[in-house]
């Protein structure tokens, strides 16, 4: 699993020269290393005329020799990484860094001054940790899943909880109060469960299934925090197949994510049309990130812009200001750049933004009536740009 923690180590690589490659690699079971060795080359030879286009000189050779390092290394490695892998590298000092990756990330090379952190990112906020608690009278199963993969957590049993035939010679009344004294301490035994596990980070979100009465009476023996977690019911037996369990508990992750995200732009709509504590377009979102005023930032996944990054201050702009020059440090030694974007995540996310990426079509279409991008701003500056 890859955590906001391992992502900002990442993001403090830097290359003063330029040249931090940037790998992302679909890797699949039956591809073969003559499979690998074509794809490397097309991505060596696309980030080559990217970097061409940016900064007007061609790749140092020594990327040849790079590009055919990292065919061994995955020829060598492929099986460490499952379904993927994005891996940072330079000429001057080889593979610094490599991660395992779901194979939802598409293949890219860029090479930069910064790492391109957006595939990664888009997976820290979009994916969280979650659990599924299917729950009855006297049983408990808790699954844990993170993105694709769900296993089995732990099981709990009420082994003895009073059958019909335990009835002996007590009263019909005391003997069913007997029997929710059971159901009680093992509702209470699987929330002491599900609050440890949430102070242990194990997950960040929860989802409770099983008959609705059961599920309801069970909700609210658990601890307000682990209340709050919760992000879903489902219908689910006890003896459910994991897959079911996996299917189930994806289209409840699925509805929570676009509605979260739906809020957010209403959010950025409200707050910039009241010119409150939002923007929206490109031009206003880069001034609000270089004064470190963005909280969340919303951005459509098929956004591009191509715009000038200055060596000087790291700031980007759409375009460069009065004699080619950097529009807020007014020095000149920019860069043009092909797209933006990742950049822009990225510095977002250094500065601790929230990013969510859009890519359902009705979410697109109502950012896109925003310019495609915009913010939540922590504070809000007084003087608002032409
Ligand atoms: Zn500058």
């Amino acid at each position: 699993m890859i955590t906001r923690t391992d992502l900002e180590a990442i993001s403090r690589l830097d290359h003063p020269e330029g040249h931090l490659l940037s790998l992302y690699l679909p890797l699949f079971k039956d591809k073969s290393d003559t499979d690998y060795n074509i794809e490397l080359k097309n991505l060596l030879r696309s980030a080559n005329q990217r970097f061409q286009h940016e900064s007007g000189n061609e790749l140092p050779d020594a990327f040849s020799e790079l590009f055919e390092d990292i065919r061994v290394y995955i020829r060598d490695n492929a099986g460490k990484y499952g379904r993927g892998i994005a891996l940072f590298a330079s000429p001057d000092d080889g593979i610094v860094e490599t991660r395992s990756t779901p194979d939802i990330i598409e293949s890219s090379a860029i090479v930069d001054a910064r790492p391109n952190l957006a595939p990664l990112i888009r997976l820290v906020e979009d994916f969280d940790p979650y659990c599924i608690c299917i729950i009855s009278r006297d049983q408990a199963r808790i699954l844990t899943g993170y993105l694709d993969h769900l296993d089995e957590h732990s099981q709990l049993e009420d082994d003895e909880v009073p059958g019909q035939h335990d009835q002996g010679g007590w009263s019909q009344a005391r003997f069913e109060r007997h029997i929710e004294d059971h159901v009680h301490r093992h509702f209470k035994r699987v929330a002491e469960k599900l609050f440890q596990m949430l102070e242990n980070k194990e997950y960040t979100h929860l989802i409770l299934a099983g008959p609705e009465e059961v599920v309801s009476g069970f909700e609210s023996t658990l601890h307000q925090y682990v209340q709050d977690r919760v992000i879903g019911h489902v219908r689910l037996l006890m003896e459910a197949n994991i897959n079911d369990v996996r299917d189930n508990a994806r289209d409840v992750l699925a509805d929570y994510i676009r509605k979260r995200k739906l809020t957010l732009i209403e959010q950025v709509e409200s707050e910039s049309k009241a010119n409150d504590l939002g923007v929206h377009g490109l031009t206003e979102t880069l001034e609000a990130l270089q004064r470190g005023q963005v909280q969340s930032l919303v951005v459509d996944s098929d956004v591009r812009s191509s715009g000038i990054v200055c060596k000087e201050c790291g700031a980007m702009s759409v375009a460069p200001g009065e004699g080619n020059t950097c529009v807020f440090c007014q020095s000149d030694e920019i860069r043009d750049m092909d797209n933006i974007i990742p950049g822009l995540i990225t510095t977002a996310f250094q500065q601790g933004s929230a990013i969510s990426v859009i890519d359902n079509d009705e979410q697109k279409e109502h950012l896109g009536r925003l310019g495609g991008i915009g913010a939540i701003l922590r504070f809000r500056v007084e003087q608002q740009s032409a």
